[in-house]
């Protein structure tokens, strides 16, 4: 399997595009994550605050890409289908995605999809504003954004370095407290953490 799974639905705007995109990783910052992955909808519980933070951005005039890493496909241990059932009943409960990229791979597998590459967020942008970044230099500069408002928001750093590749403002939150403890600073246009990619 080539690529990350990439579900596009995009959605009408209520208030004008502002031309950003928001990416935010999926477990641990919108549901409470798993060592052992979620394997169903059953297995999703959604973070306390996780929608309001999302009408929060839909408000703000973000377009919004969830991007996750989800090994356990080339693991082999379920299919699309299975991901595609957890991402209906993510968004029944938080609110519809313009898009949602997902990972399939392992390290070994070494694609360019799996954060800290920037792949899936490279596609999202792609598909939303038919323009993205191209090579990633890490040791380089951090790159400057498509837009000064796109944010990543991830539990881990992996989630940083993917967003730091493509310029983004970057909002690390707590495995488990999730997006609710940065919406604040992100309605207020904060210039977002610092990360350096190579330490
Ligand atoms: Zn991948």
């Amino acid at each position: 399997m080539e690529g990350p799974i990439a579900e596009v639905n995009l959605q009408e705007m209520e208030v004008e595009w502002n031309g950003a995109i928001a990416f935010i990783d999926r477990d641990g910052v919108l549901n409470y994550g798993s060592p052992n992955y979620i394997n169903s909808p059953e297995e999703l519980r959604i973070i306390k605050g996780s929608k309001e933070a999302i009408m929060a951005l839909r408000s703000l005039g973000y377009r919004i890409a969830i991007v996750t890493n989800q090994s356990a496909i080339m693991r082999g241990k379920w299919g699309e289908d299975t991901i595609k059932s957890i991402h209906s009943k993510l968004q029944k409960e938080v609110g519809n995605f313009d898009v949602l990229m997902t990972c399939p791979h392992r390290n070994r597998d070494r694609c360019n999809c799996r954060k800290p590459r920037p792949g899936m967020l490279n596609h999202a942008s792609q598909i939303i504003r038919a323009e993205c970044h191209s090579e990633v230099d890490w040791w380089g500069p951090k790159p400057k954004p498509i837009h000064p408002l796109d944010l990543m928001v991830g539990d881990r750093n992996s989630d940083m370095g993917a967003g730091w590749a493509v310029g983004a403002r970057l909002f690390q939150v707590e495995e488990d407290v999730g997006i609710t403890s940065v919406i604040e600073r992100i309605i207020q246009d904060d210039a977002g953490d610092e990360f350096n990619p190579v330490e």
